[in-house]
Parts: C-alpha cells; sequence; structure tokens
C-alpha cells in the first residue's frame, strides 16, 4: 500500500516543521519540539522565553536538491536566584546540531567520513556531486576537530614549534604518554605558551627544545616540574659532535686504519663533495701557513691533494 512522505521525515529528530519551501533548494523552516530549556550555567529548566533568532543548518540533500534547514531558536531566561547566567539559548542537543555548527550532526558525520577517506580536495569534489555542500577547508576543518580530542590530566607533554601554510609561526603541543596532538597554539610566544601551561597544574615533565622560550614560560608558570631536552634535539647534539671529533681525527684514523691515501672514486656523491671541500681548506690553509721548521724560510707547502701527511718542499719538515 502507497504511503506519502511526511516532510518531518525528512527533519531530524526533536524539529516540529512550520513551513517547506521547495525551489531549486529545499528550505525547511522548523523549531524545537521542547517546550523548556536548561540553563548552562546552573542546569535549571526555564520556560520563560527572551526572544529568538534564526539558525540556519545545512542538512543532508533530499531527491537531488540541498537542503537547509532555518531553525527558530529561543532564548530563555534563567530563573535561579544565585546563577549568574540571566539569558542563555537553547541547546539543539548532540544528535541534531552541535554548538554553533552550522550544519546537522549527520551531515557532518558524512563530511568527516568522506575527508578522511579522500582528502581535502577529492572529497570536496565527490562531495558537490552527492549535492554536499562542503568545500575543502571544511572537510579539513572536520577531520582536525574530530581527531583533536581533548584528553583529560596531561602528566607528560612534549612542546615545539609548527609552520602553518608558509606564514606563521604556531606551537603544537604533545601528549606524550597517548602519543597524541592536545593542543595547538596560535604562536609561539612566551606569554601564550605560559597562559596554556597554567591551565594545567596536572603536568609533571616538560620535554622541549633547547630555546629559552618555552623554557621560560615552564619556569614562570609551572616552577616545579621537570623539564627535559626532546629526542631530537639530543639526537641531533649527538650527531653533530661525532661528526666534528671524526673530522677532526680524520687524520689518526686514517693512520691507525693503515690508508694513507683517499681513492674518490670509492666514495658516494655526498662523501665525495665532502672530501673535495675537505682538500680545498687544506690548500687555502696551506697557502696562508709557512713551514713549521723555524730555520726554513719556506712560505708554501707544496700541493699533494691525495696525501694526508704534507711536508715541506724546501727542508721535508711534515
Ligand atoms: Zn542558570
Amino acid at each position: 500500500m502507497p504511503r506519502s512522505l511526511h516532510p518531518s521525515s525528512v527533519v531530524p529528530r526533536g524539529l516540529l516543521i512550520d513551513h517547506v519551501e521547495i525551489g531549486t533548494g529545499m528550505t525547511i523552516t522548523a523549531r524545537p519540539a521542547a517546550a523548556l530549556a536548561q540553563c548552562p550555567g546552573c542546569d535549571q529548566p526555564s520556560s520563560r522565553i527572551h526572544g529568538c533568532y534564526t539558525r540556519t543548518l545545512s542538512d543532508l540533500p533530499v531527491a537531488s536538491r540541498p537542503v537547509v534547514i532555518d531553525v527558530r531558536v529561543r532564548r530563555f531566561r534563567c530563573i535561579g536566584s544565585d546563577c549568574r547566567t540571566q539569558i542563555f539559548a537553547e541547546r539543539l542537543g548532540p544528535d541534531l546540531a552541535a554548538a554553533f555548527s552550522r550544519c546537522t550532526t549527520r551531515l557532518n558525520y558524512i563530511v568527516h567520513h568522506l575527508g578522511l577517506a579522500l582528502g581535502g580536495r577529492p572529497a570536496a569534489s565527490f562531495a558537490r556531486r552527492l549535492m554536499v555542500p562542503a568545500s575543502r577547508d571544511t572537510m579539513l576543518r572536520t577531520v582536525r576537530r574530530r581527531a583533536v580530542r581533548p584528553v583529560e590530566h596531561p602528566r607528560v607533554i612534549g612542546i615545539d614549534d609548527y609552520f602553518c601554510r608558509g606564514q606563521r609561526y604556531g606551537t603544537l603541543v604533545c601528549d606524550l604518554e597517548r602519543r597524541r596532538v592536545i593542543a595547538l597554539l596560535p604562536d609561539r610566544e612566551s606569554g601564550t605558551v605560559e597562559a596554556w601551561l597554567a591551565a594545567h597544574p596536572e603536568i609533571t615533565v616538560v620535554a622541549h627544545d633547547r630555546g629559552g622560550c618555552y623554557g621560560e614560560a615552564t619556569t614562570r608558570a609551572l616552577p616545579y616540574v621537570l623539564q627535559v631536552a626532546d629526542r631530537l634535539r639530543l639526537m641531533e647534539n649527538v650527531s653533530a659532535a661525532f661528526l666534528d671529533a671524526g673530522r677532526k681525527s680524520m687524520a689518526a684514523i686514517r693512520f691507525a686504519a693503515g690508508v694513507a691515501t683517499v681513492d674518490p672514486e670509492r666514495l658516494t656523491c655526498s662523501e665525495r663533495l665532502q672530501y673535495y671541500g675537505y682538500l680545498q681548506g687544506r690548500r687555502r690553509a696551506r697557502r696562508s701557513s709557512p713551514c713549521r721548521d723555524r730555520a726554513c724560510r719556506s712560505r708554501k707547502l707544496p700541493e699533494r691533494t691525495s696525501t694526508v701527511a704534507s711536508s715541506c718542499a724546501t727542508c721535508c719538515a711534515v
């Protein structure tokens, strides 16, 4: 037996439809079904209406038509005597639309999965074919918002800076125990980091680079926490110290290994470049350094590019 489709079955639950206008798209005027609203300050229900405004929400398409729901949201007066909130707007509920969101929860769910599966630009292109109103920026913003879930009581964190879209620096905060990003701060100023740290007194260990900004902010906000250098800086320092020591002792190492000459053909490209740079530096130093033998008047040592040890052409002193 055929049954007609009622407009109320199209909109999310919790809304009552007042008017439907169909053109190139579908515009639905609706209002919340609940008679009362709960104050966000004291959780007391109130029925004293102060006013209303229209909140526009994008929804899933119907019959290849984009759908927009104009919801008449009411403002209520709080009836609590000791509540600081005097007037508040009713919330539509997490199943209908999140606070401050401009689309319904079910549309946001689809946008999130499209963004995860395809990425920003391909997902936006595919969404256009599905009549889903979402740009590539919306795709990425939705994925990021859902990826950064709030972490309660981080204890061990890492702080470092990041470069945003080639324009400015920001600060990234990671929970090192859960291996998750927990905050993206808009800049890398000491005051911004200090304010964020001061709001999290449960932190006990902070890993950061050896620059002064993050260390100072941590010392001012949380003077009792343990500050450590992050692993990347330690590995960089160890690597640089090892290369420096090897460079300075290369002659002794070759002598101990019994290799007096270096064959450039047996080196890799990068090693060969380093080797030619090393020879060039030696040549430059030799031109400016006289013979070590004070009795010898020679001011220039011969150029012997393939040997490690070099001697004076006049007195043969090494
Ligand atoms: Zn209240």
